[in-house]
């Protein structure tokens, strides 16, 4: 697993894969963090799509969308929890944000996909934890479902990298 899971500081609207995901809320109505720079540099087409095809989302799920501008041909959008204390189901709502965006993805015959760290921004997940989470349950479905051979995090800032990197271990071999 650890050969297709990677670790990468940047922004991820430069992302060469063919899906995005984005950290969205619920409403999807866009915001900031992630989601505003999505939507900015994929342009006004991807918020309509989301208007026309569906009405929100619920947190722990996913919907999709075509990329608009960006190099991507798809952007999952993901609805992760926002933290409230760590006992409303937080750690499986997030698991399941990041089960369902690669199972969108599978769908629609991706191979390589790159995920934000969901949650960990303006939702208040705290970043150790939210690591952990979203390296194991991809790395889980990884081995159940052997069809990705990219998926990168891209990690925003460098206290964001180091809590993924302190988190790898969860990788397994
Ligand atoms: P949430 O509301 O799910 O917490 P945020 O967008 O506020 O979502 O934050 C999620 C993570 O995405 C944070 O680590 C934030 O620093 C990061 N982030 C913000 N902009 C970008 C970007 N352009 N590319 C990758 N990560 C980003």
């Amino acid at each position: 697993m650890k050969d297709k899971i990677t670790l990468i500081r940047g922004d991820i609207t430069q992302q060469e894969v063919e899906v995005l995901v984005n950290a969205a809320n619920a409403h999807l109505a866009g915001g900031g963090g992630v989601d505003g720079a999505i939507h900015h540099a994929g342009g006004a087409a991807i918020m309509k799509e989301l208007k026309e095809k569906y009405r929100g989302c619920p947190t722990g799920s996913a919907v999709i969308t075509r990329a608009g501008n960006l190099r991507a041909r798809y952007v999952i959008h993901a609805v992760g929890p926002r933290w409230q204390g760590g006992n409303k189901g937080e750690p499986t709502l997030l698991a399941s944000a990041y089960r369902t965006s690669l199972a969108l993805a599978q769908q629609y015959g991706c191979q390589t996909i790159a995920f934000p760290s969901i949650s960990t921004g303006i939702y208040g997940y705290p970043v150790e934890e939210g690591a952990k989470i979203a390296l194991k349950t991809v790395s889980q479905y990884l081995r159940e479902n052997p069809v990705f051979t990219t998926v990168r995090f891209i990690l925003f800032d460098e206290k964001t990298l180091k809590a993924y990197q302190g988190a790898y271990q969860y990788v397994g071999a």
